[in-house]
């Protein structure tokens, strides 16, 4: 299979796609592996992890620039998704040492808990953000006891398969975590179906999660699910607008739109409807769409020119403003501002996984609760207020996993980050996350 630079239409690099047969021998050299990996000492398994959060350190220029080229992403958004797996890996580095059970009260004796490694766990990434995605899933996992199989997307396999050689060279053992390059139809698949996995987290489309629930209900198998979004900006007329303004092209623009999290809804209170659109068209225009190695670049291409042509289906008529791309090589799209007026128009409706934005008026409160609301997704979100108890309403109404008040920020690893509704099940990162991995097991110890 062709890795194909999105930016450029060059090929980077060719790399086997495993079948069937290989992604079985991996789970069964996974499964081997796992009563090592559970039985290292909490200590030992934390150094590992530690090790590995190193080498992730001193490799992050080679993996940005092999994201740049695989995915298209601008260095800067490069540099940081390293950095973001190497501290993600760091943070869970703490985890082996306090999985901590309970002592509990009970007639007879003594009753404890412990949290059990699940075995071999299959992580199935998309390609929009291979590097941070696929660390979000492996380091709770390995953290915990479990031995790991990740299947990142066939467009953007090269990050997650240096990561695989980056723990070997870190001394994590070999079959502990291991990246398998291919097609979701076969590799994700069978991770799915394969008695041998234990868990599976998937992050990706609505659609080919429910398949894979669906799979893993036919064997009981658990899953976590991080899917689409539709997440709204609110804008109250009493914000900060310039602040609003000069940070919404960036909740929507940034890789390229190809973000669960993108803000593509922009609701704005109707008295302060025209001059925010007057600061967010300047602010637009500013955004540096260019050749992502380039450290100025503030947005790159889009993954392929299959998604270009499905991005382009959402431009209809209501085109208010766009901001600039370049012409020739490259799946290049410019950010654009849309301003529908038929609440059911599809723009408003689905995921566009794109540079390309709408802005909705609101009369109050309660409409744009109502509007941020009226969506199948509920995953992030923003409200801009000076008022704080506006801002506590709000964040408590909208139905959302993660909000954030005058910011756009998203996802933090130290925070629990999942969706409501169909932007999935379960949650992943905070502190918790490694018991997500975990049977929890209660023995009573007879005093008699
Ligand atoms: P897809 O759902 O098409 O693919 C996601 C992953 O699943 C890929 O690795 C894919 O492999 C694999 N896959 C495809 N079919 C199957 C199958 N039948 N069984 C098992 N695995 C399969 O999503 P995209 O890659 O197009 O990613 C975009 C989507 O991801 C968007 O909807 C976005 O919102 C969502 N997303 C959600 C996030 C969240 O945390 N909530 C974060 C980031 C993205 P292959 O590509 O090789 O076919």
């Amino acid at each position: 299979m062709q890795v194909i630079n999105p930016a450029t239409e060059q090929v980077v690099t060719t790399v086997q796609s495993l079948d069937v047969e290989e992604t079985d021998a991996a789970i069964a050299r996974s499964r081997k592996a796992f009563p090592g990996w559970r039985a290292v000492a909490p200590g030992d398994r934390a150094r590992l992890m530690r090790r590995f959060a190193e080498a992730v350190d001193a490799d992050r220029e080679r993996l940005a620039q092999l994201e740049v080229a695989n995915s298209g992403h601008t260095i800067t958004n490069a540099r940081w998704e390293a950095r973001n797996v190497r501290d993600v890996i760091a943070y869970y580095s703490a985890a082996p040492e306090r999985l901590i059970g309970q002592q509990i009260p009970v007639a007879d004796g003594l009753d404890v808990t412990f949290h059990e490694p699940l075995g071999v766990v299959g992580v199935i990434v998309p390609w929009n953000f291979p590097m941070p995605i696929a660390s979000w899933g492996f380091a709770p996992a390995l953290a915990a006891g479990n031995c790991v199989v990740l299947k990142p997307a066939e467009l953007t396999p090269l990050t997650a398969m240096r990561l695989a050689e980056l723990a070997l060279d870190a001394g994590v053992p070999d079959g502990v975590l291991q990246a398998l390059p291919g097609k979701g139809s076969v590799i994700g698949q069978r991770l799915v179906d394969h008695a041998g996995v234990a868990k599976i987290v998937f992050t990706g489309s609505t659609e080919v999660g429910r398949e894979i629930m669906a799979g893993c209900a036919r064997q009981i198998k658990p899953v976590t699910l991080e899917l689409g979004g539709k997440s709204a900006n609110v804008v109250f007329a009493d914000a900060d607008l310039s602040a609003a303004a000069a940070a919404a092209p960036y909740a929507a623009f940034d890789n390229a739109g190809q973000d669960c999290c993108a803000r593509s809804r922009v609701l704005v209170e109707r008295r302060a409807y025209d001059p925010f659109m007057e600061l967010f068209e300047a602010a637009v225009s500013r955004v540096v769409v260019t050749e992502p190695s380039d450290e100025k670049a503030e947005m790159g291409p889009l993954i392929s020119a299959a998604h270009r042509e499905r991005v382009a289906g959402f431009v209809t008529d209501d085109v208010a403003f766009r901001g600039s791309a370049p012409a020739g090589a490259g799946y290049w799209f410019p950010p654009t501002v849309l301003t529908p007026t038929d609440p059911a128009a599809r723009v408003l409706r689905e995921e566009i996984f794109g540079p390309v934005v709408a802005v909705v008026p609101f009369d109050d409160e309660a409409d744009a609760i109502r509007i941020a609301n009226d969506s199948d997704f509920g995953l992030s979100g923003s409200i801009w207020t000076r008022d704080v108890g506006k801002a506590i309403r709000v964040s408590r109404d909208i139905e959302s996993g993660n909000l954030s008040v005058n910011s756009n920020s998203s996802v933090r690893y130290w925070t629990p980050f999942g969706g409501f509704k169909s932007s999935g099940l379960g949650r992943e990162l905070g502190p918790d996350a490694p018991l997500a991995f975990t049977e929890t097991k209660n023995v009573f110890f007879s005093n008699g």
